[in-house]
């Protein structure tokens, strides 16, 4: 099944996808039908239940802040990201109802968390219910399933999960996506360019792939340059700039020691998982949590591995993103990317393997090596488990992108310097993965009640 690339990479508000932007996304739906269901006088309260995952993690990962950012129908692309809402929502005890009416609104008493509870559906569940006085009027069940995605209740049986595009070329596995590229002599990216420009113009496409590139870009300037701790508590320092500042003084004093690319990706990884953990804006990829491993290995192919003109740079960041989109509708079609299911596997391991693919794109390799590249990077992230300290997208999440974005770049290393021959295909790795998430306990699943979030004494 193919997702567009506007499914994947996806304009958001940090820290998390499935716990910031599909909550700000379902709480801006309900306020939508709300107001076409009722007249607008006949609304005077608004209540949220969060349940499972969103109610265990729902304060560290800012799910509450999201919800009030979607009742108030903010969209994360024009949202002031200095300004406080929430806090001014706390302290007047009103939010105006998608930027139409106001209500009151205590955070404290209408927002309700079901930490001992999770819907069957899903382990993000949400419930909103609107009252004219006592009177219910409105109730509607999210979930919200990973990337940013959200559905209703109504939409979550298999037949009417999801949208199929009207494409020109549709893949379920990696081996159909061969065929076809095989077929019709194409690259992945040229297959998935193809599937897009029948979804928007040529231009269009072009135009978001530039947007994306130019929010990744911004988050990892921004990041190198901001200094102070995270917000949530932890009081964790911010790392990149601290980097940043060693490596110019490495250079400059002559202490280099041959190994300052990998000091780059890392500097790269940390300061986009930063500035996700600091509620900036960032792009899903393909999710939040797991942000900074894509922008950090494209920096590093503009960088260091491109070594050809400004045209076909450019020509190799298109490749990047095209040929991830591929993979990643791989992912969302036979498993799953979101924490909350499969653990830090669907997250961090598979936006290794989509820009380790997408690097090999870039850098010319073939059909073959690129799926060899996105399997040997998903297969040494198998297992992976989920367990953020207090629930903020911080410890492991900011150093695991890190990580992540190194052995992406040894994967497509690896790929590159093999023929595309591999005893395990992409597919066979994309089962294994998704098996092992649904054998994890719950509590390695992003409800911070097992690994790290409990064995380290900080909370
Ligand atoms: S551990 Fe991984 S999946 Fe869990 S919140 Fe952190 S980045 Fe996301």
């Amino acid at each position: 099944m193919y997702f567009r690339m506007k499914d994947i990479f996806a304009i958001g508000i940090g820290p998390s996808s499935s716990h910031t932007v599909g909550p700000m996304r379902a709480a801006k739906r309900f306020a939508d039908n709300l107001l076409k269901a009722v007249p607008i006088e006949q609304i005077s309260r608004i209540k949220v239940e969060l349940y499972g995952s969103l109610a265990l993690t729902g304060i560290g990962h800012g799910t509450l802040r999201a919800v009030v950012y979607g009742l108030m129908g903010l969209c994360a692309e024009e949202i002031d990201t200095k300004r406080q809402y929430y806090a001014e929502v706390e302290q007047t005890k009103k939010l105006t109802l998608n930027g139409k009416k106001e209500i009151k609104f205590d955070v404290n008493k209408d927002m309700v968390l079901h930490k001992d509870k999770f819907l069957p559906e899903h382990a993000n569940g949400m419930k909103f219910s609107a009252y004219n006085k006592q009177k219910p009027i409105l109730s509607e069940v999210y979930f919200s399933i990973g990337g940013g995605e959200v559905l209703r209740a109504d939409e979550m049986s298999q037949e009417s999960k999801r949208v199929v595009y009207d494409v020109p070329h549709q893949f379920d596995s990696c081996r159909e996506l061969q065929e076809i590229c095989e077929k019709y002599d194409l690259s992945i990216a040229d297959a998935v360019l193809q599937n897009e420009v029948c979804l928007q113009p040529q231009k269009e496409v072009f135009a978001y792939l530039q947007k994306i590139e130019m929010i990744m870009d911004e988050a990892i300037d921004a990041g190198m340059r901001a200094g102070g701790v995270l917000p949530g508590g932890l009081r964790v320092r911010r790392r990149a700039p601290e980097i940043y500042r060693k490596m110019k003084q490495n250079f400059l004093t002559n202490r280099q020691d041959g190994m300052e690319i990998i000091d780059w990706i890392n500097l790269w990884g940390f300061a986009v998982a930063e500035e996700n953990a600091a509620g900036s804006r960032i792009v899903t990829a393909p999710t939040m949590g797991s942000s900074g491993i894509l922008p950090a290995v494209l920096r590093y192919y503009k960088r260091f591995a491109a070594h050809k003109s400004p045209l076909q740079v450019e020509d190799g960041v298109v490749k990047f993103f095209a040929t991830a989109v591929a993979i990643c509708s791989l992912y969302r079609t036979n498993a799953s990317i979101s924490g909350a299911e499969v653990g830090c596997q669907g997250e961090v391991g598979v936006a290794c393997s989509m820009a380790a693919a997408g690097l090999v794109a870039a850098m010319g390799g073939s059909n073959r090596q690129i799926e060899q590249a996105a399997e040997i990077a998903i297969e040494h992230n198998l297992g992976l488990t989920c367990d953020p300290v207090c629930g903020l997208v911080q410890i492991p999440c900011i150093e695991r992108n890190a990580m992540g974005a190194v052995k992406a770049v040894n994967a497509a290393r690896l790929a590159m310097n093999g023929r595309g021959e591999h005893n395990v295909s992409l597919d066979d790795a994309i089962r294994t993965m998704y098996v092992t998430g649904r054998d994890m306990s719950s509590r390695y699943k992003e409800t911070s009640t097992g690994g790290l979030a409990v064995n380290i004494a900080t909370c």
